[in-house]
C-alpha cells in the first residue's frame, strides 16, 4: 500500500488534497497558544487558525476543563423529545448575543450544515405562507459549505465542478469585493446592486432569499466589501419581500473586529449561520438561527409545516459546553479581537507599495493581499505551494488561496508574534 501511494497514510483519504503530487502531510503532535508542535520538535505560528477554527489558541484550559466537566454529567442525549441545560444555555446566550429577533436556535454539526438548514428554512418559509419561491440569489466567488445544497449556493469553481449535473440553479450576482485605497468601490456597489435590484423587480416572487458572507468571503479569496453595500441590500430585501442570510460561519465570534460582522454592519439579518468558532476551535458544533417572524410562520400542529431536519449530534452537550466556555472567554477579552485590526493596518502600511502586493485588505482580525504573478489568479496559482514552504521554513503557518495570501490568527497572538509574523512575510515576498 504504501508503495503504491507514498507519502500519506495507509488508511487515511485527506480531504482537499491530490492524491499524488502532494507534501506528505505534516505530524502535529500538541498546540499552546498560537503556536502548533509538529514531531521532530518544530514548532509553526498558527497564522490560519487551524483552518479558521481556532479563536483563542490551542489546548486553552479553560474550554478543555468545560468539556472535560460536561463529559462526566452528560456526553449526549437525543434532542427529539428531550432538552438539556448546556443547549438551553448556549441558546439563550447566542440569542443575548445577537441582534434583532433573531431567538430561534437550531442545532447541528458543522457549517455546511448550518446553510442547508438556513436554506431549508427559507424555502418552506415561503412554501408554509402558499408561495413557492424556486430560486436564491448569491454570490460570484461565494463559498458555503461542500454538501449538495451548499454547493449549489456556492460560485460554481474547482470545488463544485465535478457535481455541476447534481446542483440547484441559483441566480449569481457580483460581490463588489473592495480593498485600501479603491477608488471604484462605490461603481461596483451600485452596479451590484442595480443587478439585484433589476432581478427582484423582474421576478417579484422568485427568490425565497439573498444569502451573503458578509463583509469577507472566505474560500473565494478573502474578498471583502463594505458595511454600507450589506445595508443597501438589506433595503432591498425589505422592499421586495424576501428573506436576507448571513453565512457568518467564518465571520462570527470577533472574527471582523465585531461579535458578528451583522453587528459591524448594524444589520438584523433574518437568519444567520454560526460555526467554526463557536466552540473555539475545539469541537464540530453548527448553528442556524432565524428570528421570531420566520419561527412564526412553522408554529403548526401540522406535520406539512414542521421543520423535518436533525442530526445525530444535534445540540451535543459537549460542543455546547465548549462554545458557553468560548463566549465567556471572548466576553472577558473583547480586547483581542476589537484591537487587532489596527494592529494590523500599522504592518500592512509598509508593505502597500510593494511592487509584487496589490489589493491590500484588513477587517477586524483579518489581513489580506494579492501576490501578482504572471499566471492566472485563483486557486490553483502555483505561488501557493512557494509561499507555503518558504513559510514552513520560517516558523510560520500560511496557507494562501492561490495567490491570495492571508493572516487570520488566533486572538491571543502578541503583538511581538504578530510583528514577528509581517517581518517573515515581507522577506518571503520580497524573495519571490
Ligand atoms: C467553512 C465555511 C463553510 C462550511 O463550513 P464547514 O464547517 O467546513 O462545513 C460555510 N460557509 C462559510 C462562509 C465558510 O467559511
Amino acid at each position: 500500500m504504501q508503495e503504491k501511494f507514498p507519502g500519506a497514510h495507509p488508511n487515511i483519504w485527506y480531504p482537499f488534497t491530490a492524491i499524488k503530487g502532494a507534501p506528505s502531510p505534516l505530524k502535529v503532535l500538541s498546540g499552546n497558544g498560537a503556536w502548533i508542535e509538529l514531531e521532530g520538535g518544530k514548532r509553526l505560528l498558527d497564522l490560519i487558525s487551524s483552518w479558521w477554527v481556532n479563536l483563542l489558541g490551542h489546548a486553552r484550559p479553560e474550554i478543555a476543563d468545560a468539556i472535560c466537566r460536561q463529559s462526566q454529567r452528560l456526553e449526549h442525549v437525543i434532542f427529539a423529545g428531550f432538552t438539556h441545560e448546556p443547549a438551553e444555555d448556549l441558546a439563550e446566550k447566542l440569542a443575548g448575543k445577537l441582534p434583532g429577533q433573531l431567538n430561534r436556535v437550531f442545532y447541528s454539526d458543522d457549517g455546511s450544515t448550518a446553510v442547508e438548514v438556513a436554506i431549508k428554512m427559507a424555502w418552506q418559509y415561503w412554501a408554509n405562507l402558499g408561495e413557492k419561491r424556486k430560486s436564491f440569489i448569491a454570490f460570484d466567488h461565494a463559498y458555503h459549505g461542500d454538501t449538495f445544497g451548499a454547493m449549489s449556493i456556492s460560485a460554481r469553481s474547482l470545488f463544485t465542478d465535478g457535481f455541476k449535473e447534481l446542483l440547484f440553479d441559483v441566480e449569481h450576482v457580483p460581490y463588489p469585493a473592495t480593498w485600501l485605497d479603491d477608488g471604484e468601490v462605490e461603481a461596483k456597489e451600485a452596479a451590484a446592486i442595480r443587478r439585484i435590484a433589476h432581478l427582484l423587480e423582474q421576478n417579484p416572487k422568485r427568490y425565497a432569499a439573498i444569502i451573503i458572507e458578509p463583509l469577507v468571503q472566505g474560500a473565494g479569496g478573502m474578498r471583502m466589501c463594505r458595511v454600507e453595500f450589506l445595508q443597501a441590500l438589506r433595503r432591498l430585501s425589505r422592499q421586495h419581500d424576501t428573506l436576507f442570510i448571513f453565512d457568518e460561519v467564518m465571520t462570527g465570534f470577533g472574527r471582523t473586529g465585531e461579535w458578528f460582522a451583522c453587528a459591524r454592519a448594524a444589520i438584523d439579518p433574518d437568519v444567520i449561520c454560526l460555526a467554526k468558532g463557536l466552540t473555539g476551535g475545539f469541537l464540530p458544533l453548527a448553528v442556524t438561527v432565524c428570528s421570531d417572524d420566520i419561527y412564526g410562520v412553522f408554529s403548526s400542529p401540522d406535520p406539512d409545516k414542521t421543520l423535518f431536519h436533525g442530526h445525530s449530534y444535534t445540540a451535543n452537550p459537549l460542543g455546547c459546553a465548549a462554545a458557553l466556555a468560548t463566549m465567556e472567554l471572548l466576553e472577558q477579552n473583547e480586547e483581542w479581537f476589537k484591537t487587532l485590526e489596527q494592529a494590523h493596518g500599522k504592518h500592512l502600511a509598509p508593505l502597500i507599495a510593494h511592487p509584487k502586493l496589490d489589493r491590500i485588505r484588513v477587517a477586524g482580525t483579518i489581513a489580506a493581499m494579492d501576490i501578482k504573478t504572471d499566471e492566472r489568479e485563483g486557486y490553483l496559482n502555483t505561488v501557493s505551494a512557494t509561499i507555503k514552504r518558504k513559510a514552513f521554513e520560517r516558523g510560520l503557518l500560511l496557507r494562501p488561496l492561490g495567490n491570495v495570501l492571508y493572516l487570520m490568527p488566533p486572538y491571543c497572538i502578541s503583538k511581538d508574534e504578530l510583528a514577528w509574523a509581517y517581518r517573515g512575510i515581507a522577506s518571503i515576498v520580497d524573495e519571490l
